[in-house]
């Protein structure tokens, strides 16, 4: 009689113990989730912000340029040799402050907006952006395709960024006094897609070869080469948000092979 009497005590406690669990795992999940939502909230105003602002700031900046223009255009006679650099200046380094502005705003859109999946002719798509950049015409730069590229599943809008900023920094990254040779070419891997954008370019150490795909991250380099540090960033962004991978291989002075991966497609 006491033994049953103990194992229906013991039962009890345990049918209590666990319905308490259950209970405060509700609570804790419940907890969770509001937390994410605030900070999905609190995320979303500090874009809309940064968004905000940084469009703000382009006006009085576009203002000072425009000024400035006036003042080497009309004035240049009364400003004098001196005058006209130190204008000249003012000029490049506001041009540097609105493509900064200008990477921070394609930052931000790449992080907002619906992402639709859809089948996207890259072949077409890449093309139409060598021919958007004056660096990547074929007098400043040998690009070899190896196509006709396939058709991915992607976003149309984000793999603009994804191909603008990974051409334009082949062309870019290079040694002084050399061409430019960038090679793409397309891999199956099972039902992805690898796509490679190769070059000939300065390479990247290993240390940094992750890293440079962080916001802001830049290398230090003996020939210094213009950028802000969010072109690829912005790639890494647009490649997550579709679902896709991507990486580099390189070795320091012998080029480096950028690479995305995203699903295949048929249109
Ligand atoms: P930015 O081009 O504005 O500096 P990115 O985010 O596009 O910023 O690139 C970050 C850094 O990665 C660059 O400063 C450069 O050091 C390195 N990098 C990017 N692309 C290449 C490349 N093709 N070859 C060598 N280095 C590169």
């Amino acid at each position: 009689m006491r033994d049953i009497t103990d194992r229906r005590r013991v039962e009890q406690e345990l049918v209590a113990a666990r319905n308490e669990i259950s209970r405060q795992a509700i609570e804790l999940r419940e907890k969770v989730a509001e937390h994410t939502r605030l900070l999905h909230q609190t995320i979303g105003e500090l874009e809309t912000f940064s968004y905000s602002v940084s469009h703000d700031m382009r006006s009085p900046l576009s203002a000072m340029r425009g000024f400035a223009e006036i003042l080497l255009a009309d004035h240049s006679t009364q400003l004098g040799a001196d005058g006209i650099k130190y204008l000249e200046k003012i000029d490049v380094a506001a041009g540097r402050l609105d493509n900064l502005i200008q990477e921070v705003l394609a930052y931000t859109l790449s992080l907002r907006g619906e992402v639709k999946i859809e089948p996207v002719d890259l072949d077409a798509l890449v093309r139409q952006v060598i021919d958007t950049y004056p660096q990547l015409q074929t007098s400043e730069v040998e690009i070899q395709i190896e196509g006709p590229l396939p058709k991915i599943m992607g976003t149309e809008a984000s793999l603009v960024q994804c191909w603008s900023n990974l051409l334009t920094n082949a062309v870019k990254f290079v040694a002084p006094g050399t061409k430019p040779l960038i090679k793409i070419r397309a891999q199956a891997i099972a039902s992805d897609i690898r796509l490679w954008v190769e070059d000939n370019g300065i390479g990247i150490a290993p240390n940094d070869q992750v890293r440079i795909f962080q916001m802001f991250a830049r290398v230090e380099h003996v020939h210094p080469y213009e950028g802000s540090g969010l072109g690829l960033a912005i790639v890494r962004k647009a490649v997550d948000r579709m679902g896709g991978q991507f990486g580099v291989e390189s070795t320091v002075g012998n080029g480096s092979k950028f690479w995305i991966q995203l699903k295949g497609a048929c249109l």
